[in-house]
Order: structure tokens, then sequence, then C-alpha cells
């Protein structure tokens, strides 16, 4: 280590919330490892802006749905940046269908990109974090995941399971000092929502009290707070960042 920059891990740091938090936790000085799945050059352009705020950069092409791809990740960060402290989990993906009608592969690549991706990602980097009695976790479910959505019963599934999982886990190891909290965005301007339909969207749109989609940088500075020491006594808690909507 040539410096005392923390270090940030985020999967599905390529687009969308995952860049924001990239971008806005090299601006706040961590040193970041990120990941992506497919877009080498989305992942390479945002290397090289994270590193214009001074941060040292490493970025990966993982499928967080495979464990040991997964263990490679983190133990190249820590060998290359140093222990991670904080670990944000974006990547995650939709195919949303109505239960009648959706196959077996819609509900097994949601379930194991979103919550297998999370498991395996926290899994990779607790045993370490609880040696060094310190280290946050903050994990992205979705309103989804608290309200549930027609057609979206495997993302439901999937993101309910995460706020499961992160309350469990930050009940399992709060006495190692280590912080585990969930954001749950609602309507977020990201490539995941320009893929649905122009009704859908102004369906949405309608429920949200803000009349207004979120942006990536605003659920990025909510990741960031929890992230930090700033957010000290808060773990086990679910933060929705929705714009006031009602499903
Ligand atoms: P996005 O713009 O579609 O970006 C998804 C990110 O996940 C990309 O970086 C993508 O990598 C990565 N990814 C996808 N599958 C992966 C895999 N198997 N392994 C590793 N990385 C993978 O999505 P987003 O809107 O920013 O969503 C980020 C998170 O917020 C997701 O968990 C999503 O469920 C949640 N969320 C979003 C909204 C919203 O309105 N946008 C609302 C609630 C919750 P590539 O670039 O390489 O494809």
């Amino acid at each position: 280590m040539t410096d005392t920059r923390p270090v940030a891990l985020i999967s599905g740091g390529s687009r969308g919330i995952g860049r924001a938090a990239v971008l806005k936790l090299a601006a706040d000085g961590y040193d970041i490892s990120f990941c992506f799945h497919s877009q080498a050059e989305a992942a390479q352009l945002l290397a090289k802006e994270a590193e214009a705020l001074g941060a040292r950069v490493l970025h990966h092409r993982v499928d967080v749905s495979e464990a040991a791809a997964v263990r490679d990740w983190v133990n190249a960060t820590e060998k290359d940046l140093g222990p991670v402290e904080t670990a944000v989990t974006s990547a995650g993906i939709t195919r949303d269908k109505a239960l009648v009608m959706m196959s077996d592969d819609e509900w097994t690549s949601v379930l194991s990109t979103n919550l297998d991706g999370v498991f395996h990602v926290c899994r990779a980097v607790t045993f370490a974090m609880m040696k060094r009695r310190r280290g946050s976790i903050v994990n992205i479910s979705s309103v989804a995941g608290v309200h549930g959505n027609a057609t979206q019963t495997n993302y439901a599934a999937s993101k309910a399971g995460i706020i499961g999982f992160s309350r469990s886990l930050a009940k399992e190891v709060g006495r190692y000092g280590i912080r585990v909290n969930t954001v749950a965005p609602g309507f977020v301007d990201t490539d995941m929502v320009a893929a649905v339909t122009e009704r859908v969207r102004d369906e949405a749109l309608a429920a949200v009290a803000l009349g207004r989609m979120g942006t990536p940088d605003e659920v990025a500075e909510l990741v960031a707070f929890l992230a930090s020491g700033r957010a000290s006594y808060i773990t086990g808690s679910v933060f929705q960042i929705d714009g006031g909507i009602a499903l």
C-alpha cells in the first residue's frame, strides 16, 4: 500500500447506479475495484474517469452468479489494492413476465444474478472484514422487493431475498464491527428502466409523489453515506429512495 485510501468493491459498477457509486466513492477518497459483466468499453471509460478523481481503480469482468469468479475478483482486489473496507452490490437484471408465462431460465437467471450474486460477494468479503473487525456492506434491493410488482415475481423474490439476507447478516456480524444495510430504489433513470415500455414508465411515474424518476447520483449519495463512518450506528436497515412512490 502506497497510501491510506480505503478500498471500495462495487459489483455491477459499469453502468447505472453502480457506475454512480463508483464515481461518488472515488470522489469521497476510496480506491475502487468494480466488476462488470459484458460492457468492457463502458468499464474501461469509467475506470479512467474514476482514476481522474485520484483513485486507484481495478475493473474485472465477473459474472456474479459464479462463486469462483467472485472469489477470484475479491482476492485480486485484496492483493492489488488492499483490504476491502466497503462492498456495494449493484449487479442486477430484470426478465419481466407474467408468472404463468415465465420460463425456468427467466426465473433462474434473475435469482442467480441478483440474489446468488449478493451471497457470493458478501461471503467473499466478510471473513476478512471479521478478522479486521471493521467494514460496511450496502446491498441494492428494490421497492419491488418491499411491495411486490406485477410481472416481476422473479425480480421481487430476488430483491425481497436481499432484504432478509442483509438483515440476517447484519445480526450475524454486527459484533465484529461490520454494518450491513439495504437500499431499495424506486424508479431510477438507468438502462434498466429504459428497457420498459412507455406505458409502464408513464404509469409508474404517475405513482411517484415527486413526479419524476430518480437519478443514479441521488442513489449513490445514499449508498456512500451508508458505506461511510457517518452512518456508524446504522445497520440492518432498509432505506427506500423512491421519490415517494405508492405501489
Ligand atoms: P443497469 O443500468 O442495467 O446496470 C446493471 C449493472 O449490473 C451493469 O453494470 C451490468 O454490467 C451489471 N451486471 C448485470 N449482470 C451481471 C452479472 N451477471 N455479473 C456482474 N455484473 C452484472 O441497472 P441499474 O438500473 O443501475 O440497477 C442497479 C441495481 O439497482 C440493480 O440491482 C437493480 O435491480 C437495482 N434497482 C434499479 C432500479 C432502477 O429503477 N434502475 C430500481 C430499483 C432497484 P454490464 O454493464 O457489463 O452489463
